[in-house]
């Protein structure tokens, strides 16, 4: 049972009042939709990320709107007059320049205003890196992690190669072509160089490529050229056997058990290494 009300029907025409989310291509303008194309047609205006670059999609498929430019930059500033523009009863589309709006690109804070005041959001599904690349892959597809972009600092981009490291499920990153080399050689150091990857380059686009299959093998491909155009990483989960097969949280208690009955910090790690077939050094670590 929907917790909130959701129009009861849908046609193909732009309803009043309501947001669209509208996926727009990765890169072969012929994978936009005809649900896409009719949206964009007929909503009351199209808010997007760089009117040039829509305009450019709009006269390939011969459709003039209302533009806005709707982007990082002024996104804080223009949420509340596009909500006040879909509560005076038009119809709004979201687009970015490629791909699904709102995965890291503008549209989250709109999508969550917009919600907030009760406003119906509609998604025109549409291509989207991430998924694309993860299909092309060929590895586990069910169960995945998205990290998106990482983070710029070391500590943060460390807690994340980490996570990857101990993950067991495929892991999708984006990254810009100029920090390819840097972003694999991390990876090498935390998942090791023989960690599954699978690089797609240009997807959907004339020069699209597929790098795989381990970090070392990859890291070897491209070290010595230039890297151009847009790229995704997918990595695949680190097996099961490799994690170790402890419980962390029991093992602790039982540590401190022992200590609490009398045995040194040295005698109960011994004692549990011994029994678990560890090493004492990763109870001490437990400690
Ligand atoms: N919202 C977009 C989507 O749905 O895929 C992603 C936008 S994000 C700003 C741009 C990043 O997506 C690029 O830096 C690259 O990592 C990835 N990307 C976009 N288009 C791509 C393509 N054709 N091939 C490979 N990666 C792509």
């Amino acid at each position: 049972m929907s917790l909130y009300p959701t129009l009861s029907h849908r046609n193909e025409e732009p309803e009043k009042g309501v947001l669209y989310i509208v996926g727009t291509p990765i890169g072969n303008l012929n994978d936009i939709s005809n649900r896409a194309l009719n949206i964009l047609k007929n909503v009351s205006l199209i808010a997007c990320e760089d009117t040039r670059q829509t305009k450019k999609l709009m006269s390939r498929f011969s459709i003039s709107n209302k533009l806005i430019s709707f982007n990082q930059h002024n996104s804080y500033k223009k949420i509340s007059s596009i909500i006040d523009n879909l509560k005076g009863g038009y119809s709004v589309a979201l687009v970015s320049d490629a791909g699904m709006p709102s995965i890291c690109d503008p549209g989250e804070d709109l999508i969550i205003n917009a919600k907030l005041k009760n406003i119906d959001v509609i998604c025109i599904p549409g291509p989207c890196a991430a998924i694309t690349a993860l299909v092309a892959s060929g590895m586990p597809s069910s169960n995945f992690c998205f990290e998106g972009f990482l983070p710029k600092k070391k500590v943060e981009r460390e807690e994340i190669f980490y996570k990857i490291s101990r993950n067991e499920q495929t892991t999708i990153i984006y990254e810009s072509p100029h920090r390819i080399i840097k972003l694999l050689k991390e990876l090498k150091d935390f998942c090791g160089g023989e960690r599954e990857i699978h690089v797609s380059r240009e997807l959907t686009k004339k020069f699209e490529e597929h790098v795989g299959n381990t970090i070392d093998e990859v890291l070897s491909y491209f070290e010595n050229m230039e890297v151009l155009g847009e790229i995704t990483i997918v990595i695949k989960g680190r097996k099961k056997s490799e994690i170790e097969k402890f419980n962390k949280p029991i093992l602790k208690k039982e540590l401190c058990d022992l200590i609490e009955a009398g045995l040194s910090l040295s005698a109960a790690s011994k004692y549990l290494a011994k029994k678990n077939k560890l090493t004492k050094s990763l109870i001490y670590d437990l400690y």
